[in-house]
């Protein structure tokens, strides 16, 4: 993905969103965020499922022949594929490089460690069957159909994940299980019942057929020189950055409107990238003005 210029890059899917057609589409064209999108995600101030899906709709320009990407689309996206798109989208607007700060996750040392990466670096692994359904044989013999986890479920299932983890994977099973036998939808009792040996067998069969980014981060402490490995959550880090970058936006905003007399709503139109480009520029030719005689 190019990050010069424009700020709109392509990017291949891991998985892929399966059209009316049938067809798998999977070049996403995304565009870097302007300042009303920034403004949006502070305003919302939640780290939601909801979010992500109202951020790609607002930055994904099309999937392959989809366009516009609705929020539905972004629901349909499955979760590696949104995680995958807030990268491209965070990197079309911020760059590849992402410095930051984490507590050391040894509790006894619990140190600010500065982290420094790359975010094309981080391992992408695209899925071999595009499905949208795969099929796990039970112990019963009876065979058992499902499609991965997308942006639907999250959202309905993210609220849940906080109080009660189990529900929330029972709950994600019943969503995701399309077939049971003979039976198609499948029915939630049937789901229900699944023995404990089933379910880890279809959590399995989840694992290998889905497309992964791989976020998590693996370094040593250089306080306490342990290992650790942290997830690196793409969507809190993202939102976190845009909340501390919300003053400055503010006056930017009006630093442009002041000098160039813009109005507030061109400005925010803009992308961040062209909205400091002319911020530097007038702030060289300010500085000039200042040196001359
Ligand atoms: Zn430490």
């Amino acid at each position: 993905m190019s990050l010069s210029g424009a700020g709109t890059g392509l990017a291949i899917l891991p998985g892929g969103c399966t059209g009316a057609d049938g067809v798998v589409h999977r070049e996403a064209e995304v565009a870097a965020m302007t300042g009303r999108d920034e403004e949006m995600l502070v305003a919302a101030g939640r780290r939601s499922a909801l979010l992500v899906t109202e951020l790609l709709t607002r930055c994904v320009r099309r999937i392959g022949a989809i366009t516009p990407v609705t929020a539905d689309v972004a629901r349909r996206l499955v979760v590696a594929d949104r995680q995958f798109l807030l990268l491209k989208i965070r990197e079309a607007t911020f760059g590849t490089s992402v410095r930051s700060s984490i507590s050391c996750p040894w509790a006894d040392c619990a140190q600010r460690i500065d982290i420094e990466f790359t975010t094309s670096a981080i391992p992408v692994t695209q899925s071999a069957d595009k499905g949208p359904e795969y099929v796990v044989t039970l112990t019963s013999g009876d065979e058992l159909a499902f499609r991965l986890p997308n942006g639907a479920d999250q959202e309905a299932l993210s609220p849940l994940l906080q109080d009660n983890e189990a529900a929330a994977l029972t709950g994600l099973l019943g969503r995701c299980v399309t077939r049971i036998g003979p039976h198609r939808p499948a029915p939630p009792e049937l789901v229900a019942q699944l023995p404990p040996r089933d379910r880890q067998a279809i959590e399995r069969r989840m694992a290998e057929v889905a497309p992964r980014i791989d976020l998590t981060m693996e370094s040593t402490c250089p306080e306490c020189r342990r290992e650790y490995s942290v997830p690196f959550e793409i969507h809190s880090f993202l939102f976190g950055e845009l909340s501390v970058n919300s003053a400055l936006l503010r006056r930017e905003i009006h630093y442009l409107a002041y000098h160039y007399h813009w109005s507030e709503r061109e400005i925010m139109q803009m992308p961040r990238q062209r909205r400091q480009r002319y911020v530097s520029q007038l702030a060289e030719e300010i500085e000039r003005s200042h040196d001359s005689p």
